[in-house]
């Protein structure tokens, strides 16, 4: 009788136990969309929306009332939260090993160029110049979670980091409800784990840039069998406008005001966290050069992946530690 009843429990818990199922989450976040696809018994929609509403409250600049909008109003009473001190000091981390090229204290010169939170596209030479005063990684610090700035004109934009960043706000998220499995993508950065439902690493694609940058092609220039990293691929072929006939792209070097303009079309970069990923492929943008690229991704153990106009044609080229994630 015993026995019986024991069965009797196992079978009925079975019976209601849902079972584990992939499923896709997807939607828009930070200006952009995104998309979650991961194995669980029940639907974690809640808990993803939730974490992705943390990263917009500490550090979306299109929200007035975030932690860095304060920063960058001055406002003397805000206190930094860890998700702000996390982007910070990796921000801060990243410019120092990449010589400035990727620095959150662009802000200005991005709202100069008209791509920020306030844009403008009318600028002069002297404004330029005058806003490289506010502009420098070392102008800002950030101690026992309270903000010192140099002068009050320096202001922070955590574009290029924060996608990357809620990517692994999500991973936590989901690995504290014991997901083990799953893709997460916003807007393009992402942060993988464990197998597809092929039971095969995950497959993602590099998106092949066209030439004249005009238009973006929905072909492949690589596909990556990835798992347990970050990803992420900046370009300058998505988000640029023309202006008396030269190309104005949405990366800006913090270090002569401009925009970027060579031939390095694409960075992808893969790393442990998605928001390294994420801040290195735009400072490599900005490096452009494919030797201080290569050098700085093997001194930081990243596994980087560049196409590149040459002549007629686009080019790739990759570090050793990018090649066992090629596919094609
Ligand atoms: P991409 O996918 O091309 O990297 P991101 O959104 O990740 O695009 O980053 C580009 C954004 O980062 C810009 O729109 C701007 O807000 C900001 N940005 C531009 N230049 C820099 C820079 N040198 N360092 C840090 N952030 C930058
Ligand atoms: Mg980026």
């Amino acid at each position: 009788m015993k026995h019986l009843l024991l069965l009797l429990t196992v079978l009925c818990c079975i019976a209601c136990t849902p079972q584990s199922t992939y499923r896709t989450d997807s939607g828009r976040v930070f200006g952009t969309y995104y998309k979650v696809i991961y194995l669980a018994p029940n639907n974690l929609h809640a808990g993803i929306k939730e974490a992705m509403q943390k990263v917009n409250a500490s550090l979306s600049t299109f929200d007035s009332t975030s932690i860095i909008s304060r920063v960058n109003q001055n406002d003397t009473t805000v206190v930094a939260d860890s998700l702000f001190t996390l982007v910070f000091t990796t921000a801060q981390q990243v410019s120092r090993q990449t010589n400035g090229a990727f620095d959150i204290t662009v802000a200005p010169l991005v709202n100069a160029w008209g791509f920020g939170f306030d844009p403008t596209r009318t600028r002069s030479q002297g404004m330029l110049d005058s806003l490289k005063a506010c502009v420098g990684y070392q102008k800002i610090q950030l101690e026992n979670a309270k903000i010192t700035k140099q002068q009050p004109c320096v202001q922070l934009d955590a574009s290029a980091i924060a996608k990357g960043l809620g990517c692994d706000v999500v991973a936590s998220y989901l690995e504290s409800q014991g997901v083990q499995h799953y893709l997460i993508d916003i807007g393009g950065e992402m942060r993988l784990k464990g197998v597809n439902n092929q039971y095969k690493h995950w497959r993602i694609g590099v998106q092949q840039p066209t030439e004249d940058s005009i238009l973006v092609s929905n072909q492949v220039a690589a596909i990556l069998s990835v798992s347990n990293v970050g990803v992420a691929t900046s370009g300058n072929y998505r988000q640029f406008y023309y202006q008396d006939g030269k190309k104005i792209s949405h990366t800006i070097d913090p270090r002569t005001a401009t925009p970027c303009n060579h031939n390095l079309l694409s960075t992808t970069v893969i790393a442990p966290t998605t928001m390294l990923a994420d801040a290195y492929a735009t400072a490599f943008m900005v490096l452009g050069d494919k030797d201080s690229i290569e050098t700085i991704a093997n001194a930081n153990g990243l596994a980087v992946y560049l196409l590149y106009a040459q002549s007629d044609s686009i080019q790739s080229v990759y570090n050793t530690s990018f090649e066992p994630y090629l596919l094609k």
